[in-house]
């Protein structure tokens, strides 16, 4: 489970994130909704432990700063980062070794199989698409079996069938009881499974959403367009 609790982030004098809390259960997709420029992604990286933030932020009950946390957490970031001169394989060995993981060989020939990489392992870093190199960072992200699952804006730039293949290992992390926090601006791409989404306007959360509780005839994205840009039916 992840906790963020009164979370602020400056860059500078400008307030980026704006005393921010939520939580995302285990076997829970959790959505972070909103326009470019909301906070997403600063929000996203304090989770991750990427940035100095005021507030606090735990997984499973452990601040996200210790080494106990990170290990429990698996981070895509929106434009993958690969090593140009290591190969697929490398790269899941590579991780391996940084997590001290023991008999992965069979997870990582899983995970490849899974998202259509088997026959790409041999490839460099460098020479793979967008789309194949954000699907080896997802293994990366998912061969040490993380228990909370972040991932930022994962379906730009990739193709229909690439789409179908990180929709379907979402559903698949959802049910295995990973909690998993995804940013996105793409309301409908994650309209089949969502449990709860926070909308973010300009560093703050505007609403919170949950599945069950919409209102008969309205739509998240009824919803969003309601916050983001005033209720213009009104
Ligand atoms: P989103 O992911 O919702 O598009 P971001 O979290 O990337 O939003 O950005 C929120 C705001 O913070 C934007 O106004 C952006 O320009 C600003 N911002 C993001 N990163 C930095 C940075 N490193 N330095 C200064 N301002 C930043």
């Amino acid at each position: 489970m992840i906790t963020v609790k009164n979370v602020s982030k400056r860059y500078g004098k400008f307030l980026a994130n704006d005393d921010i809390s939520l939580t995302v259960q285990s076997g829970e997709l959790t959505v972070l909704l909103g326009p470019n420029g909301a906070g997403k992604s600063t929000l996203i990286k304090s989770v991750c432990g990427l940035l100095r933030f005021r507030g606090s932020i735990t997984i499973d009950s452990l601040d996200n700063r210790s080494v106990e946390a990170k290990r429990l957490l698996g981070y895509v970031p929106e434009m993958p980062v690969l090593y140009p001169m290591l190969t697929v394989y490398e790269h899941l060995e590579f991780i391996a070794k940084a997590y001290r993981l023991q008999n992965w060989e069979h997870s990582a020939d899983e995970l490849l199989r899974k998202f259509e990489l088997s026959d790409k392992t041999n490839k460099l870093g460098k020479e793979l698409s967008k789309g194949m190199q954000q699907k080896v960072s997802i293994c990366c992200a998912l061969l040490p079996q993380p228990r909370a699952v972040i991932l930022d804006e994962p379906l730009v730039g990739l193709d229909p069938h690439g789409i179908r293949e990180i929709k379907a290992a979402i559903a698949d992390l959802k049910t295995g009881g990973c909690a998993l926090l995804i940013s996105t601006h793409m309301i409908e791409s994650m309209e089949d499974n969502w449990d709860v989404t926070y909308i973010m306007k300009d560093g703050k959360v505007a609403a919170l959403c949950r599945r069950g509780d919409l209102p008969a005839g309205q739509t998240l994205e009824d919803i969003y367009f309601s916050i983001t840009e005033g209720d213009k039916t009104a």
